[in-house]
């Protein structure tokens, strides 16, 4: 595996890929690296030719000063499982090689971020557009490879992808869970391990709901997972929402047309988690 810490170099090496007829997946990461992230480099090099990753804690996303502060970063610990992912190339730039300028453009998501997550942490998605339309620049992808786990920021890719006219093609990839049903975070390591049983509310409410479907109406289900987490001291729900998988806006009756996706997130002690379940699957 090469890595890469200047946006040029890395450019030309993709260039001289692409013109040998070479294709090249991609799989944007800020690493603290899991089997989450190492299940989206293993299919983009199952898809492609070359596989390049990369690892940068974007600035720009983060709402919140501590967060950011607090993400967890282990660079050379993350560059060994990347290779035995078999990940060809990564790229580990500091910010400047990302944003050479203070980044200032303004992306409309046409009212996907209204809800839950562009709600919940103002700018966050504005950021995650200005890193991954800088990262696709710099990589020039033929394909590029996100996790459902973070659902609301999967769908706003794809259409500001759609949108910019990038010639990317979005690839989503599965949640990957621990074997007692938690969604796999780099987040999962800052919880302690009182809060590490006390996060099993999260992926536990969405089974419970998913199994309650055929017999409870959306709004029925959204009170019983709220009223679920705020029995629990210690845990704080930020929301919990029954979605149409396209609008991302919530739903009223369960219909047949359109996927249907339940999307939570809260508070464990300090640490902010997010997961969610398809109703429709
Ligand atoms: P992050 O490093 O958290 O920005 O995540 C990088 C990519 O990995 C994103 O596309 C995430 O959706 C994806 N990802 C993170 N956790 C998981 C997981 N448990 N299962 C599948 N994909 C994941």
């Amino acid at each position: 595996m090469d890595v890469f810490h200047k946006a040029a170099l890395l450019t030309a090496r993709i260039k001289v890929l692409r013109e040998s007829g070479k294709t090249v997946g991609f799989v944007p990461t800020m690493g603290a690296l899991h089997e989450g992230h190492l299940s989206l480099v293993r299919t983009c090099k199952q898809q492609n030719d070359f596989a390049v990753a990369s690892i940068f804690v974007n600035p720009t996303q983060f709402n919140d000063a501590n967060d950011l502060r607090r993400y967890p970063r282990m660079p050379e610990k993350d560059r060994e499982m990347l290779e035995s992912a078999g990940c060809d190339l990564l790229f580990m730039p500091e910010e400047k090689e990302v944003y050479p300028e203070p980044d200032t453009r303004r992306f409309d998501f046409g009212g996907l971020d209204s809800h839950m997550e562009g709600k919940h942490r103002p700018g966050h998605f504005n950021g995650v557009a200005q890193v991954v339309t800088r990262l696709f620049d710099i990589v020039c992808p033929h394909k590029a490879y996100f996790g459902l786990k973070d659902f609301q920021q999967l769908a706003i890719i794809k259409k500001i992808t759609a949108d910019l006219h990038y010639p990317v093609e979005i690839v989503s990839c599965p949640i990957v869970r621990e074997s007692d049903g938690l969604a796999m975070s780099s987040r999962n390591r800052l919880l302690s391990e009182e809060e590490r049983k006390q996060a099993l509310i999260l992926s536990e409410s969405l089974f419970l709901a998913k199994k309650m479907k055929d017999r409870h109406t959306p709004q029925e289900i959204r009170k019983f997972v709220s009223d679920r987490l705020k029995a629990v001291a210690g845990v704080e729900l930020e929301y919990f929402e029954i979605i149409s998988g396209t609008s991302l806006l919530p739903v009223h009756t369960w219909g047949d047309k359109e996927e249907i996706i339940g999307c939570i997130a809260a508070r464990v002690g300090k640490i902010r988690l997010i997961d969610n379940i398809n109703f429709s699957l």
